[in-house]
């Protein structure tokens, strides 16, 4: 966690938030609750906490969310047919009594 939380232009204690953008993979940055055009007085503070990544550790980091992402999908996928094989079984006992 940061020593110093900055303050913003309209005097609120910043966030400290999380990018997973392709450009800005896993870098924190501090940005105002206000921040965005769905506030009537948006603030447009904005600082980034991490130091720029290295070309070499923004493909290693972009390698590792894409495989990830991969096996979230795989898991989300093999849950879904156990769950319908389980519906399946328990139709077909409901049935066979
Ligand atoms: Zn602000």
């Amino acid at each position: 966690m940061p020593e110093v939380i900055p303050v913003c232009h309209c005097g609120n204690l910043a966030k400290l938030n999380t990018s997973w953008s392709n450009d800005n993979p896993g870098m924190r940055f501090f940005r105002c609750k206000k921040f965005g055009s769905r506030f009537r007085k948006p603030c447009q503070f904005f600082s980034w906490f991490d130091p720029p990544l290295t070309p070499h550790s923004r493909i290693v980091l972009l390698g590792l969310l894409k495989k990830v992402r991969t096996l979230e999908g795989a898991r989300k996928r093999e849950r879904r047919t156990w769950l319908l094989v389980l519906v399946i079984v328990t139709v077909l006992l409901f049935l066979k009594a």
